[in-house]
């Protein structure tokens, strides 16, 4: 029987199925940074979403005692220091797939919002008034997706669906996947940006991809009045150029369901939440029954692989 530690909202079914394999798991979504350190080392495994932060410090203590997975109920790994977790001969899980069809399907949410101004509209009408707003369709318009994996495939397929020209940039090479699918595929970003009326980001947060998306780019490559979509990670972009650029027009509009710091608090993202022609959602891509349970079942599949089942 192993001791496992949950310390950010997870659904119910993984912590039924650890249960019912004989192990104990304590739930503390509500748990302190302090009350963290305190315990982590008393547990074999460790689970977390996007709330805790598993940095060196934890890892430490928690190798210092007897933890030897950290497992991520999600796909992003971002908030967890894989490499020091590896040197200390800690095991990083997660679930990489459970909340693609979700993620996907926000996406093209917002990309309709930003088109439609469907979360406008809606307030004037609250408030009593009845104006009308000229709109335009996604069909025929260009998408780039930046980073061809499992989300920004689905997203190319549903856009596809809806009549856009689909073009992809991604690191690796996804020749196949986009042959089969019926996508172009770019390798020179700047040109497809200034190509693009729609850019959508799919990559995942790292060293290679953080601040991507700079004043640089948006002055120099982005089509005017384009729009830029973000489901991936807030640090994908730097900010107060995103900011800038919705100022000076270069942007139309900026959807997004992440920031650098979540809840917004700095003065910039604070600025960019209250802007008029930008729509920003509380990190929910994955919040879904249907995702929180797929993601419940891949991850508990691979804890109970490791740490064994006496049903
Ligand atoms: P994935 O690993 O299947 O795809 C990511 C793709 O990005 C890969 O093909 C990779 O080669 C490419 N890539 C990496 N660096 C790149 C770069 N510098 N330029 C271009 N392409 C690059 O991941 P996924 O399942 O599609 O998820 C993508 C990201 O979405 C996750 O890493 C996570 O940050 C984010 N996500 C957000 C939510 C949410 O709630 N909003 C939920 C799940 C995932």
């Amino acid at each position: 029987m192993a001791r496992i530690l949950v310390t950010d909202p997870v659904n119910q079914r993984l912590i039924e199925l650890l249960k019912s394999c004989g192990h104990e798991v304590t739930y503390t979504p509500e748990i302190s940074r302090d009350e963290l350190l305190e315990i982590v080392g008393n547990y074999d495994a460790l689970i977390v979403r996007s709330g805790t932060r598993v940095d060196r410090e934890v890892l430490e203590v928690g190798a210092r005692g007897r933890l030897r997975i950290v497992a991520r109920a999600g796909s992003g790994l971002d908030n967890i220091d894989v490499g020091y977790a590896k040197k200390l001969g800690i095991e990083v899980l997660n679930a990489p797939s459970g909340a693609t069809q979700s993620v996907a399907e926000l996406t093209i949410g917002l990309m309709i919002s930003a088109t439609r101004m469907i979360h406008r509209l809606w307030s004037e009408v609250l408030e009593g008034r009845w104006r009308k707003e000229m709109g335009f369709e996604l069909a025929g318009k260009t998408l780039l997706i930046i980073g061809f994996g499992r989300i920004g495939r689905r997203v190319a397929e549903i856009a596809k669906a809806l009549g856009m020209r689909v073009l992809a940039y991604d690191v690796r090479d996804v020749s196949e996947e986009a042959r089969a699918m019926g996508i172009e595929l770019v390798n020179d970003l700047c040109r497809a940006l200034s190509e693009a009326d729609v850019v959508s980001l799919h990559v995942p947060l790292n060293d290679s991809t953080k601040g991507l998306i700079d004043g640089e780019k948006l002055f120099n490559c982005f089509k005017r009045g384009s729009i830029l979509v973000n489901t991936s990670r807030g640090s994908v972009v730097d900010p107060r150029a995103v900011l800038e650029a919705l100022e000076r027009g270069v942007l139309s509009f900026y959807a997004t369901d992440v920031l650098e710091e979540e809840p917004p608090r700095n003065e910039v993202e604070l600025k960019l939440v209250k802007h008029p022609r930008a729509l920003v959602t509380p990190h929910v891509g994955a919040q879904t029954l249907e995702a929180q349970l797929r993601i419940a079942e891949e991850i508990g599949k691979k804890l109970v692989e490791r740490l064994g089942c006496s049903e």
